[in-house]
């Protein structure tokens, strides 16, 4: 090691919500710790649009009321989107419009990250930001082999007794440390999605008025079918300040498949009637692109290393179920690699060995037994397409055919109704589906 070489306790590689928490939490535990992102700042490069609270709480007591929240969620709606037609439901809670707001908030990423940055610069993490990690220090061999630092572009190094990475779902450095220290892999490979994001300026005054708001209050919805036909994807609305994000996911492989791009995934959501009666008058203020980990548990692999830990997104954490959680399982295991590290340094010990409690404390938490719960779902969607265009159009068009007004009778408008239902749809296989659908929820 050179002499003019920095050396400390830890260095995290990625200032999105794993690696502002890792770091966040090891200087709260006095550690002496380095926090490198590439981004201009922390969030730059960053999008999403949910937060929940619970995790950044025990971080950040009162977190919420310092932080770039734009609205709590106290409404929320899931709908299936039928040719033309939709069918959805609305719920919240009165509970929901005052604090803790059922926990639940749209933020805008790139000022939220930014803020939980400089939280941990704050609590004393040395934050370098515009700094891009390229590869790790390696020494020893064989078994012996570990992680003793990280290689930034233009050559500078930083050396510490323990990495960790968390990169995001895009994690170079992270693959590239799996193959060096042998890391043993998930059970299946990991399996990517993309999402596309607008956000759409309007009034706060307009914005409050079309989705039937009070002051303040926000609206968080999600949606399946005809826009995602031939993908497993959906798309989501959810109302900031004086903005819409509005967006769409699917996996990578149903667009190569059905040579569709994200892009015009999002112009199909975004031209469906109800979507459109949501975001008409709007001006684009920004568009992004972000990849998601969507293999769920069978894809998680080892996350500890001598001398090395995954968290978050690049430890491919994400619960993409109904619930779509990612930004607090991150901040959870980032918690609990910094108490691994704390752990390791009191007792001397950065082996792979030394660090495992990482590991053991992220398996007995809410965060496991959530991905153990939903660990099917990526199978379920990969398999039974027709849950993203099929059955959304037919339920729409159930509902529509049913309150549809003629001269005709009830008995013969619902009969109609029904029968037109089950035209093309092979029992067993609507059974069957329903059955997996509930794997989802
Ligand atoms: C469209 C979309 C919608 C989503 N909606 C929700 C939602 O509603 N609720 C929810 O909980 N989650 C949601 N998520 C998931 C959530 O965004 C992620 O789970 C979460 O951001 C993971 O945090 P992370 O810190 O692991 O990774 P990231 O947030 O991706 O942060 C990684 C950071 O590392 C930096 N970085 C990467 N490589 C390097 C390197 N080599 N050197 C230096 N810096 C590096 C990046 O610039 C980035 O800032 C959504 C994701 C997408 C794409």
């Amino acid at each position: 090691m050179s002499e003019e070489q920095v050396k400390v306790d830890a260095i995290v590689v990625g200032g999105g919500p794993a690696g502002v928490a890792t770091a966040l939490a090891m200087a709260q535990q006095k550690l002496e710790v380095i926090l490198i992102e590439r981004g201009e700042y922390s969030g730059a490069k960053n999008m999403g649009g949910l937060v929940y609270g619970t995790v950044l709480n025990k971080l950040i007591p009162d977190a919420f009321k310092k932080a770039p929240i734009e609205r709590p969620v106290s409404r929320r709606g899931i709908a299936y989107l039928g040719d033309g037609k939709h069918i959805g439901i609305d719920f919240g809670s009165e509970e929901w419009t005052k604090p803790p707001f059922n926990n639940t908030y749209v933020v805008n990423r790139s000022q939220f990250d930014r803020w939980f940055a400089k939280e941990a610069e704050a609590a004393g993490v040395s934050l370098l930001e515009g700094m891009v990690c390229e590869d790790l220090i390696y020494e020893g061999e064989g078994a012996a082999k570990k992680a003793v630092g990280v290689k930034l572009r233009g050559d500078e190094q930083f050396r510490a007794d323990v990495v960790v990475l968390a990169e995001g779902s895009n994690a170079i450095v992270t693959k590239k440390a799996v193959a060096e220290l042998g890391i043993a892999k998930g059970a299946h490979p990991q399996e990517y999605a993309i999402g596309v994001k607008e956000i759409i300026g309007l009034p706060k005054a307009k914005l409050e008025d079309r989705f039937h708001l009070a002051a303040d209050e926000g609206v968080a919805m999600d949606f399946v079918g005809v826009p995602f036909k031939n993908l497993v994807g959906g798309g989501f609305i959810y109302t900031a300040k004086e903005a819409i994000h509005v967006g769409a996911v699917a996996r990578i492989q149903s667009m190569v498949d059905s040579k569709r791009s994200p892009n015009e995934m999002l112009d199909a959501f975004k031209k469906h009637p109800i979507v459109r009666s949501y975001i008409h008058d709007g001006e684009l203020l920004e568009y992004s692109a972000h990849m998601l980990p969507e293999g769920g548990l069978d894809a998680i692999g080892e996350l500890t290393a001598n001398g090395l830990m995954i968290v978050g997104d690049a430890a491919g954490l994400l619960n993409m179920s109904l619930y779509k959680e990612g930004t607090n399982h991150a901040m959870e295991s980032g918690m609990y690699a910094a108490q691994a590290a704390a752990e390791a340094k009191k007792s001397g010990n950065f082996s792979k060995a030394g660090l495992a409690s990482y590991e053991t404390k992220l398996r007995q938490s809410v965060v496991w037994k959530d991905l153990a719960k939903y660990a099917k779902v990526p199978e379920v969607l990969n398999n039974t397409p027709a849950l993203f265009s099929l059955y959304p159009d037919k339920f729409a068009q159930l509902m529509v055919d049913y309150f549809t007004v003629n001269e005709q009778s009830k008995a013969v408008i619902q009969k109609q109704a029904l029968k037109k239902f089950l035209a093309g749809l092979p029992k067993f296989q609507f059974v069957r589906d329903m059955l997996r659908a509930k794997k989802v929820f």
